[in-house]
């Protein structure tokens, strides 16, 4: 197995190293004061696990600047009874089963509480190497057997549908026709698929068509809406295994206000989400796959296809940090537009960023790194230092300074350059986020010597 770094944090007094492997998979080691490693027990596997899962997912991690990732050759193990047992598939199932704090509570009355003696080893042999093997793009898996076929890439929505494309007649007919939609929302989404066809004329439309055959929109009041999401901060969310949209029933969802946006949001969840029954299969479309599976990413790039579709511009946005960043990642990739979002999976994008700046599979761990800071942001147990987000900002100046900072710019045009990219990234983001800005003029300056713009001669 191969594990790369994302990051060291610090919860309930302890340090911990948070790794992944190539499919992106959580996995922890405690960081000893000497810096070693030492395998953690199951109870803290269980809380991390928790600590992760329980607002979107996590990750992290810490790089040299364009040096190639390294990885951990570990066994993955934990001190399950004070025994040290490899973490087979019955440990982290008894993990990942149980992400609630009732178990939690359960687990010690039953078991004691964490203050049991137990010999920890510190007998860890690392092997350090190189990423070699590039991220595999999720497309589809199938199980004849179980009775499902999971589609993460449109490419291959022939395998569930009888029927080539559709035309956005058939789709306005199918909302006119829907009885679970009133017509506010009816008019709304005809005007969502418009804009849809109109900017992205490649953009997938079947499965928002096979969505709409039932579709509901269930206009709700706050409490209900709560109940519905689970999350006190939401303003609408899609149930994609009932097919339902929740919004309040409370706004009058105009354009260019922030409900409109939700609406959409939400419709945008329809077009890329599909859970139907075909036959005896259970058909499941979603950009998330087995080897990418990070909701932040999505939502960011659901939101950013949302506001892409609008004739106007609308910077304020769901998930602001992240859909700021993942704009201007967007915008500096010449082999990624919004529409492959539509069209293909979340790793095919995370793939697109290595590609266009040569890493074998790093882009994925940047992706982790900036849902752990949103989780870093949420949480108040988790502690992250500012300088492990600088991963981030590399891969972002990157981007950004190959694309507009040109050898022919005085240090002053290229520091503007690097003002506006930070006003971006800043925008309306809270201030608990820390941004550590000063970094990207450390690697502006970086950048200008590299690319021969002196500092001097620019008075
Ligand atoms: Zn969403």
């Amino acid at each position: 197995m191969e594990y790369r770094l994302v990051t060291q944090f610090n919860f309930n007094n302890k340090k911990y190293q948070l790794l992944i492997d190539r499919k992106n998979k959580l996995f922890f080691l405690e960081v000893n004061p000497d810096n070693s490693f030492s395998y953690i027990t199951d109870k803290e596997l269980i809380m991390l696990h928790n600590l992760f899962r329980r607002v979107p997912h996590v990750m992290y991690f810490a790089k040299d600047k364009k040096s190639t990732p390294k990885i951990l050759r570990i066994i993955p193990k934990v001190i399950a009874g004070g025994v040290l047992v490899p973490l087979t598939l019955v440990v982290l199932l008894n993990a990942c089963n149980q992400f609630h704090s009732v178990y939690l509570d359960n687990y010690y009355e039953k078991h004691g509480s964490v203050q049991e003696e137990i010999q920890i080893d510190r007998d860890l042999s690392f092997e350090v190497v190189d990423s070699s093997e590039p991220l595999t793009i999720d497309t589809i898996i199938e199980s004849e057997w179980l009775g499902y076929l999971n589609i993460y890439d449109m490419q291959y929505l022939d395998k569930a549908l009888d029927y080539q494309s559709v035309t956005i007649d058939q789709i306005n007919d199918r909302i006119t026709n829907n009885p679970k939609i009133s017509e506010r929302f009816k008019a709304l989404l005809k005007e969502y698929v418009q804009m849809v066809h109109q900017k992205y004329p490649n953009a997938e439309l079947r499965v928002l068509y096979e969505n709409l055959a039932t579709l509901e929109v269930v206009e709700c009041t706050k409490n209900e809406l709560l109940l519905a999401s689970l999350s006190t901060d939401s303003a609408g969310c899609y149930i994609r295994t009932e097919n339902k949209i929740y919004v309040l029933e409370e706004y009058e969802y105009k354009k260019g206000t922030w409900e409109y946006q939700v609406i959409m949001h939400e419709f945008g969840h329809a077009l890329r989400t599909g859970y139907w029954q075909k036959n005896d299969k259970q058909i499941r479309v979603q950009s998330q796959g087995s080897n990418f599976n990070i909701t932040t990413t999505e939502e960011a790039l659901n939101s950013l296809f949302t506001v892409s579709l609008f004739d106007y511009e609308e910077k304020d946005i769901a998930y602001q940090l992240q859909s700021n960043y993942y704009s201007i990642i967007v915008e500096c990739l010449d082999n990624y537009t919004l529409e492959d979002y539509v069209n293909h999976s979340t790793s095919y994008f995370i793939k697109a960023i290595d590609e266009q700046l040569g890493y074998t599979n790093y882009a994925s761990v940047i992706a982790q790194l900036i849902e752990t800071q949103r989780n870093d942001f949420l949480s108040d147990r988790m502690e992250i230092s500012q300088d492990q987000y600088r991963p981030i900002y590399e891969v972002i100046c990157e981007l950004f300074f190959t694309k507009y900072i040109t050898p022919d710019m005085s240090y002053e045009e290229a520091k503007i350059c690097t003002n506006i990219l930070v006003e971006r990234i800043l925008y309306d983001v809270p201030v608990e986020y820390n941004i550590e800005t000063s970094y990207f003029y450390d690697l502006l300056n970086e950048y200008c010597l590299e690319i021969g713009i002196a500092k001097e001669l620019s008075k």
